[in-house]
């Protein structure tokens, strides 16, 4: 049985963003919000005293537009670029220009086929390749070839996408940065996420004794598991729902 956290001052909730709070899409720019969902994290949010955070690679401007008119705290490109709800974005700097050798890998090989897709994201590059599953091994051939030349970058394997990144940043390093200060600090952590790059999260909230959540199948070191979006969406109304009679 999933713990449900009660006292709204003694958590901090840290949710990864597709695959978790909405379903996947043919493309990134294509995933639909359930309608409840902007207002359902506000109130969590204002429950927390702020200490709620998206944590995702995508860039922060991305998910402020998808989760507008609510502005919360963000981990963005996997904790590159982080912003607290009341504050501006801090960009981390690192910047790599050999990302621009795989941005170029990455055209050639969307150039070729149109069913793949780039999504430069300034600090990062990633490859979907989610219309075109037989492209999968070259595409990952050819990425890791250029990655693994050019030691200031690492490559990230999501579902159905690669992505090229600075070495150094990853979601765990994004949470303990959060558990560091004000609101988030002396709380205890809980992690929601579906994917290998929300594992590392997972690794640093369990040290901290907090609750991890993986949602759907497959291997996780987290200790908990949700089959669904939709419910980790009942699950945070629950929450919700709790908090405000506490509150
Ligand atoms: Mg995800």
């Amino acid at each position: 049985m999933l713990p449900l956290p009660t006292a709204p001052s003694s958590w901090a909730l840290f949710l990864d963003f597709d695959g978790t709070l909405t379903e996947i899409a043919a493309t990134p720019d294509a995933v639909k919000i359930h309608q409840d969902l902007p207002a359902l994290l506000q109130q969590l949010s204002a429950a927390m005293d702020g200490a709620l955070a998206i944590v995702s690679g995508r860039g922060i401007s991305q998910i402020d537009a998808f989760l507008a008119p609510a502005r919360l705290a963000v981990a963005g490109l996997h904790g590159l670029e982080t912003r607290k709800a009341e504050e501006g974005i801090k960009q981390i700097d690192r910047h790599r220009p050999e990302l621009e050798d795989v941005k170029q890998a990455m055209a050639g090989l969307v150039a070729g086929d149109s069913r793949l897709l780039l999504e430069d994201k300034q600090l990062t590059v990633a490859l979907h390749f989610r219309n075109a599953p037989d492209r999968a091994e070259d595409c990952r051939k050819t990425v890791q070839s250029v990655i693994s030349a050019r030691p200031a970058l690492e490559l990230l394997e999501g579902k159905m996408v690669l992505e090229a990144r600075p070495c150094g940043m990853n979601k765990g390093k994004a949470i303990q940065a959060f558990m560091q200060a004000s609101p988030f600090r002396g709380r205890r952590p809980v992690m929601v996420g579906d994917d290998v790059t929300d594992e590392d999260g997972f690794k640093v909230v369990n040290d901290l004794q907090g609750l991890t959540i993986k949602v759907g199948p497959g291997p996780t070191s987290a200790r908990h598991r949700l089959a669904t979006v939709g419910d980790v969406l009942i699950w945070l109304k629950q929450m919700r729902d709790t908090f405000g009679s506490v509150a």
